[in-house]
């Protein structure tokens, strides 16, 4: 049910996944202000509206309508297999694909992307999947799996399985755009790579000033190449997918300042990589040749993940409390927009 293949285009797939209000926001007294039904549709509700759902409708802004949405209670095998297990199929054929996770800090990005190790997420169950459909494949040719983690923090790009010295990036005929010295570990088994993720999770920067503001501004990226090949009869015969799965920073600061420039964005310390990113998907939504990919660091590495022939899915955290109310909002907005590429 994708968009096709032809001409090698499909759109992104959009979803929205509400977490569960937490403890302290239920201490605080706060409400739902957010609704889902039908499994895709989402309303913003306020105040005296809150079952009013055709009233919804007709307010703009209000109501938004996405591939799928998932309720607070939707278990993390069901996010993954609606939102990426399609992909991963894909990604042993040869094809790239790529899942964002997108919203404001506290939202649920990285217990969707990662998760803990009694309810892992969409990295660790897409790399189980990825194993258990590569043992049911003829056994004809080989297959290799390499892993990279890797961070985007302050426009420097950073080896998540190995920390040390920023990264350059450079463009390889082959495999794109890669980081330079980035570590390419080979997995043989989903269950190692459990242990090593949270590792890697680890070495993300924290933002010395607020320690419980922990990875808010860095972007993590999981990267997953499946390298298929068989001898044939006038030699090896390979073929390379790429999996991306990308943990994104905290969307509230670049949303408060879409519309300043680039330059003031970086004076104001502003995510630049994710403002670039959402000039992408805008260039890519108008259907603008040029796409600004080289205006940061992480539209750069994902230049081969988003659009064009990359089957890409993005899921957009909010939280359900009228607290956050605005970050939500602005989420939906950008998800919505998302959704017409
Ligand atoms: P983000 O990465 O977007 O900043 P987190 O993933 O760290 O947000 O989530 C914030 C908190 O909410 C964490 O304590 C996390 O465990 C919890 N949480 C997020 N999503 C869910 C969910 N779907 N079910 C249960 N707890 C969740
Ligand atoms: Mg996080």
């Amino acid at each position: 049910e994708r968009g096709g293949d032809e001409g090698g285009g499909t759109r992104i797939m959009v979803y929205v996944r509400l977490r569960p209000m937490s403890k302290k926001e239920k201490e605080a007294g706060a409400r739902s202000c957010v609704k889902i039904d039908n499994k895709r549709d989402v309303y913003l509700t306020e105040m005296a509206l809150e079952t009013d759902y055709l009233r919804l409708k007709r307010l703009r802004g209000r109501h938004f309508a996405f591939d799928a949405a998932f309720p607070d209670n939707t278990s993390q095998q069901e996010v993954y297999q609606t939102s990426a297990a399609e992909l991963v199929e894909g990604v042993l054929d040869g094809r790239n694909a790529s899942v964002f996770c997108y919203g404001a800090t506290g939202a649920g990005k990285t217990h969707t992307m990662l998760g803990t190790v009694q309810q892992p997420g969409v990295m660790v169950l897409a790399l189980k999947d990825l194993f258990t459909k590569l043992k049911q494949r003829s056994p004809e040719g080989e297959h290799v799996v390499r892993l990279s983690y890797l961070e985007v923090y302050n426009e420097s790009v950073r080896d998540l399985l190995s920390p040390g010295r920023p990264l350059v990036l450079r463009e390889d005929a082959r495999q794109g755009t890669i980081a330079a010295g980035l570590t390419q570990y080979q997995a043989f088994s989903a269950d190692e790579v459990m242990t090593l993720l949270h590792k890697g999770n680890t070495n993300r920067q924290t933002e010395p000033t607020r320690a419980n503001e922990t990875s808010s501004r860095s972007h993590a990226i999981l990267q997953v190449v499946v390298e298929y090949s068989v001898h044939q009869d006038f030699g090896k015969a390979t073929r390379l997918g790429k999996l991306s799965l990308i943990d994104l920073a905290g969307s509230e600061r670049a949303l408060a300042t879409d519309q300043r420039t680039l330059r003031s964005v970086e004076g104001a310390n502003i995510n630049r990589s994710l403002l670039a990113l959402s000039s992408c998907i805008n260039a890519l939504v108008e259907g603008k040749k040029h796409i600004p990919f080289r205006n940061s660091k992480l539209t750069q590495l994902l230049k081969d993940s988003l659009g064009g022939a990359c089957s890409t899915a993005m899921i957009a955290n909010v939280s359900p409390s009228n607290g956050s109310f605005g970050e939500t909002q602005n989420t939906l907005h950008w998800a919505d927009r998302a959704k017409e590429i």
